[in-house]
C-alpha cells in the first residue's frame, strides 16, 4: 500500500484518503493554479499511526523520498543554508475547520538560523516556529510564548511586525530556555505525529460528534513548502470568498493583511483590511487575484473560500474549500450560477441546504454576548426579553414588557403565558413535545431540551454556571437553539427575491402536494402566503387553547351539555374564518384528539390544595372528576377516537360545526375532509363514520342543502400500519401520524425521552439521528411502506400523506417521495424548504 502523494498525484475525488484540504490542493496543481510544492501523508497512514503507535519506518522511507522531490522542485534544501522550511498541516476528509493542529515555519535550527542571509526574516521564523511547535507538538501551555511576546513588544512599544531584530533574537534566546530544539527531521516526524495526534483532541472529538462525523477517519496530513507573507511590504496573506458569503452578491469579499503571516489573520492579533484596499496599493495584483479566484470558482462551479499568500508579488494559492454562506447567500447565489450559465436549475435545487432556510422567515440574532446555553430548536425565530418563570407573570408582565418564559416544561395551563412571551424555554420535552407544538402554531421562538436549571425558590435559572434572576435580560436564536446572555441586536427576517423563481423550478419538479399543518386562521393565513395547495392538517384541539376556552373544553369532556353549545358556536365561528381563508383547497380538520392530561389541571397541585384545605367548591368537584380521570399513561390514553366512541356528542358537536360553516361558506366549494384519529383497528373507524355521517345527514336535512366531504383517518399506531387494508376500506384518505407513530413504534415518550436518555442515546450512537426529527425509515418508515402497499391495494383511489413534524424534513420528505405518498403536510414556516426538498427528492 501506498501512503504518500504529491500534490501532482492527486485530484479532488480522493478526500478519503487525502483529506479535504489535501484533494483540493491536488486538483488545484491538476488545473494549473499557482501553488507551493508538497504532497500528502494520507489517512491510511494516520489509521496505522494509531494502530501500531508510531509511524512506520516504510512510511518515514517514503516520506524522505517525497521530500527530496519537494526539495529539487523549489531550488532549496532541508536543513540546508537558506532552507526549504515546511508547514505540516492537518486534513480530515471532512473539513473540521480550526479543530486540529498545524505547525508551520519547521526545520529551522540554531545553525541554520545563523547561515541565513535576511536575520529579521529568520529570527521572526524561528520565533514563531519555536512557540507553534512547543505549544502543538510538545504540549507547553502557549501562554508562556505569548507572555514573552507581549513582554517583548511592550518594551519596544511596536506591533509585532515592527519588532526589531534584536527583539527577535531576543525572544527566540528566551523560548529556548523553555525546550531543547531538536534537528530539522526529528522536528518533522515529531509534528506528523502531533498532528495525527490531534485527530483525537477533545475539539476534534466533540466537533466529530456534533457534526455526526465516524470517528475512524483519521486525518491526513499536508506537508508543503513555506511561502511567506511576511518577508516585507510587498508580501501578504488573506482569505477571500470569490462571492459575499453574507449576501451572496458576486464580488470577491475578504481580507489581508501585509508582511504577516495566515496565523496572525486567524488569531485575530492583527486587524486585517478589506480586501479592496488591495486594489488601491497593488492594483494588478488585485486583479490577478479575481481572476485566479474566478477560474477556481468556473472550475468547482460553486463559490469558495481561497487562502492566498504573496511572497515578494508572487501570489500562490494554500486552500480552497466551498465557502460557508447564510442561507440568503445560498439562494442567491444558486440562482445567479444558473442565470450566468454556471449550473443548471436542477443541481441549483440539488444544492440548496433546506435546513437553514428557515432563518428566511425569521428574524435572526445579528450580534449576541456570551452563549450560555443550548437545546433542540423547536419553533425557529429570535427572541430577546426578560427572564419569567411563570405562566401567570407572563401572561401579566407580557402585555407590557418582553418576556421570555423559561419553564420545565409547558402545559395547556401556560397557554395564555405561551401567547404573551416573546420566546419560550423549556428543559424538559422534544421536538414534538406539548411546548413545540403549541409555539410552532402560535409562531414563537421556542427551544426545548434546553441545558440550564431552575431554581423556582430563588426565582433563578442557572445556565453555563451563570447565575440569572427572574427579570433578568437573555436572548435566543431558536433557529439554532441558542440561547444568550442579555440584549442580543436582531435583524429582521429577509426574503431574498430570487426565492420565488427557485420555487417555482421545484414546484414543476415535485410530484407530492405539499400542506400545511394550520390550526388557526393566522396559520392559514401565513400557510397560503407561503404557497401551501391546502391544509393538512388542522388539529380542532389547539382551537381551544386559550385560557377562555379551556374551561369550557374541560366542562364539555366532563360532559357538561351547555358547554357542548358553546363550543359548538365558537368551532363554526373558527372553522369559517378559515374556509374563507382557505377555499376551495382541500382542508383536513382532525376531530378532537386530545391527551386528557393536556386538557385537565394538573392532579397533583389539586391534591396539593385539598391537604392544605385551600380548596374551592368548585375545584372539589373538578378534583373528583380529574381523580376519575386520570391515568397513569395519558398518550396510550383515552384519546382520539377513544373518546369519540365513548363520548360520541364531542364528534358530533365537532362534526356539525364543519358542515354548518361550509355550507355558510357558500360563495367557494368548500370541500372539508374529516379526520379521526389514534385509530387501531377498522371497527373503530366504522362506529366513528357512523356518528359522522348520521349528524351530516341530520344537517343536510336541516338546511336543505348538501356539499362534498370525505372521511379519513390518522395512522399513527403499528397496528393501524399491519391492518392499513382493513382500514382504507373505510376511508377516502389517510395521514401518517409521524409523531405519534414513532413514539409507539420505538416506545419512546414524545415528552420526555429527548431530556432523559435521547441525546445521548444519539451522541453516542446508539440511534444516529432523533427519530423525532428524522423520519426513521428502518423502523417507522418500514410500518409506513407496509401500509402503503395494504391501503393502496385495499383501495386503490385512497389518497396518503403525512402530517407529522418530519412532513417538513428533507431526508424524511425523500423517504416519503420514495415510498409514493401523495403529500405532505408541515408547518407554515417550513413550507418553503419542503417544496424544496420535494423537488429534490424527485431529482435524486
Ligand atoms: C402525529 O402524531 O404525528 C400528529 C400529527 O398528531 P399530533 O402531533 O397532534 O399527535
Ligand atoms: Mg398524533
Amino acid at each position: 500500500m501506498r501512503y504518500i502523494y504529491l500534490f501532482e498525484e492527486g485530484n479532488k475525488e480522493m478526500a478519503k484518503i487525502l483529506g479535504n484540504k489535501g484533494a483540493h490542493l491536488c486538483e488545484l496543481v491538476r488545473i494549473g493554479i499557482p501553488v507551493p510544492p508538497g504532497f500528502i501523508i494520507s489517512t491510511d497512514a494516520c489509521r496505522r499511526y494509531f494502530e501500531e503507535g508510531k509511524i512506520g519506518e516504510d512510511i518515514k522511507k517514503e516520506i524522505l523520498d517525497a521530500l527530496k522531490k519537494i526539495e529539487k522542485m523549489t531550488g532549496k534544501k532541508f536543513g540546508g543554508e537558506e532552507p526549504l522550511l515546511l508547514s505540516i498541516r492537518s486534513g480530515a476528509p471532512v473539513s473540521m475547520p480550526g479543530m486540529m493542529d498545524t505547525i508551520i515555519n519547521l526545520g529551522i535550527t540554531d545553525e541554520i538560523v545563523e547561515k541565513m542571509h535576511d536575520k529579521r526574516f529568520a529570527y521572526d521564523a524561528y520565533r514563531r516556529f519555536l512557540a507553534i511547535f512547543g505549544k502543538v507538538a510538545l504540549g507547553i501551555d502557549g501562554e508562556k510564548f505569548d507572555e514573552l511576546l507581549e513582554k517583548k513588544k511592550g518594551e519596544e512599544g511596536v506591533d509585532e511586525s515592527n519588532l526589531s531584530t534584536e527583539a527577535l533574537r531576543e525572544i527566540v534566546e528566551e523560548y529556548k530556555k523553555i525546550f531543547r530544539v531538536p534537528s530539522p527531521y526529528d522536528q518533522l516526524f515529531i509534528a506528523i505525529s502531533a498532528v495525527f495526534n490531534s485527530w483525537n483532541n477533545e475539539r476534534a472529538i466533540s466537533y466529530r460528534k456534533i457534526k455526526k462525523i465516524p470517528h475512524n477517519l483519521g486525518t491526513a496530513v499536508v506537508v508543503q513548502a513555506m511561502v511567506f507573507g511576511n518577508l516585507g511590504n510587498d508580501s501578504y496573506t488573506g482569505v477571500i470568498f470569490t462571492r459575499n458569503p453574507s449576501d451572496g452578491s458576486n464580488k470577491i469579499y475578504g481580507e489581508f493583511l501585509i508582511n504577516a503571516q495566515g496565523e496572525d489573520i486567524v488569531s485575530g492579533k492583527r486587524t486585517p483590511l478589506p480586501i479592496e484596499k488591495l486594489r488601491e496599493i497593488n492594483p494588478s495584483l488585485y486583479e490577478e487575484i479575481c481572476s485566479v479566484a474566478k477560474k477556481i470558482e468556473m472550475h468547482y462551479r460553486d463559490m469558495q473560500d481561497i487562502e492566498f499568500t504573496v511572497e515578494r508579488g508572487n501570489l500562490y494559492i494554500l486552500q480552497t474549500r466551498k465557502g460557508k454562506r447564510t442561507a440568503k447567500a445560498d439562494i442567491k447565489i444558486a440562482f445567479d450560477m444558473v442565470d450566468e450559465g454556471i449550473i443548471g436549475k436542477e443541481e441549483a435545487l440539488l444544492r440548496i441546504d433546506t435546513g437553514s432556510l428557515a432563518q428566511l422567515l425569521h428574524k435572526r440574532i445579528k450580534k449576541a454576548n456570551r452563549r450560555i446555553a443550548s437545546g433542540l430548536p423547536a419553533s425557529p425565530g429570535a427572541a430577546v426579553g426578560r427572564i419569567c418563570l411563570s405562566a401567570d407573570g407572563a401572561y401579566e408582565k407580557g402585555l407590557h414588557e418582553k418576556i421570555i418564559l423559561v419553564r420545565e416544561e409547558t402545559s395547556p395551563d401556560d397557554i395564555h403565558g405561551v401567547a404573551r412571551s416573546q420566546g419560550v424555554i423549556t428543559i424538559r420535552g422534544g421536538l414534538t413535545s406539548h411546548a413545540a407544538v403549541v409555539s410552532r402554531g402560535l409562531g414563537i421562538p421556542c427551544i426545548v431540551s434546553c441545558n440550564i436549571e431552575i431554581n423556582e425558590e430563588k426565582k433563578e435559572i442557572v445556565a453555563d454556571e451563570k447565575i440569572l434572576r427572574e427579570g433578568d435580560f437573555i436572548s435566543m436564536d431558536a433557529s439554532v437553539g441558542e440561547v444568550y446572555e442579555g440584549i442580543a441586536e436582531l435583524a429582521d427576517a429577509e426574503f431574498p427575491e430570487e426565492m420565488k423563481a427557485i420555487l417555482s423550478w421545484a414546484d414543476k419538479i415535485r410530484k407530492m402536494k405539499v400542506y400545511a399543518n394550520a390550526d388557526l386562521p393566522d396559520d392559514a393565513k401565513k400557510a397560503m402566503e407561503f404557497g401551501a395547495e391546502g391544509i393538512g392538517l388542522c388539529r380542532t384541539e389547539h382551537m381551544f387553547l386559550n385560557p377562555a376556552r379551556l374551561e369550557i373544553v374541560r366542562k364539555a369532556i366532563f360532559g357538561d351539555k351547555n358547554s357542548l353549545n358553546k363550543l359548538l358556536e365558537m368551532q363554526r365561528k373558527d372553522f369559517i374564518e378559515i374556509f374563507e381563508i382557505v377555499g376551495e383547497k382541500p382542508i383536513v380538520i382532525r376531530l378532537l384528539d386530545a391527551p386528557l392530561h393536556e386538557f385537565l389541571p394538573k392532579y397533583d397541585e389539586l391534591l396539593e390544595k385539598k391537604i392544605k384545605g385551600e380548596m374551592s367548591e368548585e375545584e372539589e368537584e373538578i378534583f373528583e372528576t380529574v381523580k376519575k380521570l386520570r391515568e397513569e399513561n395519558p398518550m396510550l390514553g383515552f384519546r382520539g377516537v377513544r373518546l369519540g366512541i365513548i363520548k360520541p356528542e364531542i364528534y358530533a358537536m365537532q362534526t356539525r360545526a364543519i358542515i354548518e360553516a361550509a355550507i355558510k361558506v357558500k360563495k367557494k366549494r368548500i370541500l372539508p375532509y374529516i379526520e379521526i384519529p389514534v385509530v387501531s383497528d377498522a371497527n373503530e373507524i366504522r362506529i366513528a363514520k357512523r356518528i359522522i355521517v348520521d349528524e351530516i345527514e341530520k344537517i343536510f336535512k336541516e338546511k336543505n342543502a348538501r356539499i362534498n366531504y370525505k372521511i379519513g383517518t390518522m395512522i399513527e399506531l403499528p397496528r393501524a400500519c399491519l391492518v392499513a387494508d382493513e382500514i382504507a376500506k373505510e376511508v377516502d384518505f389517510i395521514s401518517f401520524g409521524t409523531n405519534d407513530l414513532t413514539q409507539t413504534t420505538f416506545g419512546f415518550s414524545r415528552d420526555d425521552a429527548e431530556e432523559k436518555f435521547l441525546r445521548d442515546y444519539v451522541e453516542r450512537g446508539i440511534i444516529s439521528e432523533d427519530p423525532f426529527a428524522i423520519l426513521d425509515s428502518k423502523g417507522v418508515g418500514e410500518l409506513m411502506k407496509i401500509a402503503v402497499e395494504k391501503a393502496r391495494r385495499a383501495n386503490e383511489k385512497i389518497e396518503i400523506g403525512i402530517c407529522g413534524e418530519h412532513g417538513g424534513e428533507e431526508k424524511s420528505i425523500k423517504f416519503c417521495h420514495s415510498i409514493g405518498l401523495d403529500s405532505i403536510s408541515c408547518s407554515p414556516y417550513r413550507l418553503i424548504s419542503a417544496r424544496i426538498s420535494a423537488a429534490k427528492a424527485v431529482l435524486s
